[in-house]
């Protein structure tokens, strides 16, 4: 019996393989099967001792380092459940504001905070002041039995990354992560001759469950804080040269980032022919990225099926649908208006006018089922754009004290995602959110669509920008970010002309804002709503 097939995340530690290691790259740190074993029970042992009761849900904020699965494995090996919290701000204060809704909500009496986070902890107590919190590393050697843990308690409260709203906290069953843990790693292949450089915050499904669906398989992990990469991108391919990586996971922007960074001695000597899987999910993928990453790493060895578009989110645990590890992502190019307005792919060629590229994202992993309904709630046939609907035995069973949004949530097993995909020879391909669609004037268009207008022009801080509706006037509304010495009057007449121009829309208002000012989720994805709060639109 593998650690996969293990019924409880508390009985992992003990099963985990010989290679099964986490190594923290610069700080001497390194996490070894046996010794997550023995000091996850330890901890265990030290939060029963300081009041944690099985069943509550513990709140984890940590930054990158062995604390954080020490400390998963702790809290469900003394029968509670993780929930692990983003230090959203620099600022202690800002930071607490905005995790307090959640531990609120969660119910926690108990926080674990790394002494880094020790400012922000002491500012959540103004907020919340029942919590108690505690260090990371208080242990207290094996003293009698721990509490039994069953398949069906909750093991972990993931937040989503908050894209559309407040981030929400979905509740995992230690069955549920098993099944989605099984799932990625069955669908990619995983083994222990796998080696992971995960550079993922773990606060997100994407580091957190990515990494464990690698070590429960039997690979190692080479583990590098989400700043690391940002400063270097470049830095996190020489660590995958010379740890032999196989795996790496990242949104979209991260493989541009990488793309970007290269110069003409960033590959030199550099051998990446190991690396077999470069998940992009979180967000939408971009053919221009697939292409520009294929065409940049080429030369040290990377083939062109490394790149591995995928679809996942919180409420699956992490994975929905992947391609079949070793294949070229696919593109297709549709007419842009009749997707948005007929919910229809039609093929196009590349070069048409209004072609819109969108890159397969695979199909359902194990045990995963996946419907597409349209408007009128009909299972839509191959080439119809609709609302994907998923179920099975790694989706959630709802949302933390949130009867409402569950409800709101569920179709009978099905769970709504909001997402709009269509399904084109057994592919699927992602096209936005439904709740993010523009509608003006009776014609519709993806925010995507728009952003790709003016992401381009001359003028736009780094591409940043985002396109929403402002329902009241309907116009096409842009903010996009502009650095202080630009023309604003020009540029953004310029944007409002390209979106005029290629979309038939008179109606389009363009705002500019300083660099940094659009507001990301923690994991950098675009918060339309919330820039549309913003700016009072
Ligand atoms: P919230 O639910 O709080 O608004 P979120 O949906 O961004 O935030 P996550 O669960 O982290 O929270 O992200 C899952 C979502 O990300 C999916 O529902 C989908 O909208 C988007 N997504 C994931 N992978 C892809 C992809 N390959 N292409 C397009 N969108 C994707
Ligand atoms: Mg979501």
């Amino acid at each position: 019996m593998t650690a996969l097939d293990r019924p409880t995340l508390a009985e992992v530690p003990a099963a985990l393989g010989p290679h099964a290691t986490l190594a923290y790259p610069g700080t001497g740190d390194l996490l070894t099967p046996k010794e997550l074993d023995a000091a996850s029970a330890r901890r265990a042992h030290a939060l029963l001792a300081a009041g944690v009761r099985p069943g509550e849900v513990v709140g984890l904020l940590l930054p990158t380092g062995p604390d954080v699965l020490l400390g998963l494995f702790g809290v469900v090996r003394a029968g509670a459940a993780a929930a692990m919290l983003a230090p959203h701000s620099a600022d202690p204060g800002v930071a607490a504001e905005r995790l307090a809704p959640a531990v609120r909500r969660a119910r926690m009496r108990h926080l674990i905070a790394h002494p880094d986070f020790a400012a922000v902890a002491h500012a959540l107590l103004a907020h919340c002041p029942s919590l108690t919190v505690l260090e990371p590393g208080l242990e207290t050697p094996g003293a009698g039995a721990l509490p039994t843990v069953d398949a069906g308690d909750l093991a972990v409260v993931q937040f989503t990354s908050g894209s559309t709203g407040h981030p929400k906290g979905v509740m995992l069953s230690h069955a549920a992560i098993l099944a989605g843990l099984r799932a990625i790693a069955t669908t990619a292949a995983f083994s222990e001759r796998d080696v992971m450089v995960n550079w993922a915050p773990h606060f997100h499904d994407l580091g957190l469950f990515g990494v464990l669906s690698v070590l429960l398989a039997g690979g190692g992990v080479h583990m590098l804080s989400p700043l690391a990469f940002m400063r270097r991108p470049a830095g996190t391919l020489r660590l995958l040269a010379e740890t032999g990586g196989t795996i790496m996971t990242g949104p979209d922007f991260a493989y541009r980032k990488i793309a970007a960074a290269l110069t003409p001695s960033t590959l030199d000597g550099l051998d990446l022919s190991r690396w077999r899987l470069a998940f992009n999910g979180a967000e939408p993928v971009r053919a221009d990225t697939v292409d520009g990453f294929q065409k940049g790493l080429a030369p040290a060895g990377v083939a062109s099926s490394v790149m591995y578009p995928v679809y996942g989110m919180a409420e699956a645990t992490l994975a929905v649908t992947f391609p079949a590890p070793g294949t070229e992502p696919r593109v297709v190019h549709v007419d842009r208006a009749r997707l948005a307005d007929d919910h229809l792919a039609v093929a196009v060629a590349e070069g048409h006018a209004d072609a819109k590229a969108l890159v397969a994202v695979g199909r359902p992993v194990t045990g995963m089922n996946l419907r597409i309904l349209d408007e009128n709630g009909e299972e839509c046939a191959p080439g119809r754009l609709g609302e994907i609907q998923i179920a099975g035995p790694a989706v959630t069973s709802g949302y933390l004290h949130d009867p409402a949004a569950t409800a709101a949530a569920f179709d009978g097993p099905w769970l709504r995602t909001g997402d709009l995909g269509v399904e084109l020879d057994g592919d699927l391909f992602i096209a936005g959110r439904r709740k993010e669609m523009i509608i003006v004037r009776g014609q519709n268009h993806f925010p995507q669509d728009v952003e790709d207008l003016v992401r381009e022009a001359p003028g736009v801080h780094r591409g940043r920008c985002v396109a929403f509706a402002d329902p009241a006037t309907e116009h096409i509304v842009v903010v996009a970010e502009l650095p202080a010495a630009a023309d604003h009057a020009a540029v953004t007449s310029e944007l409002r002309a390209r979106v005029a121009d290629r979309l038939g829309l008179a109606a389009v208002r363009v705002h500019a804002v300083k660099p940094g000012r659009l507001p990301t989720t923690t994991s950098g994805k675009w918060q339309r709503d919330l820039a549309r709060t913003l700016l009072g639109e």
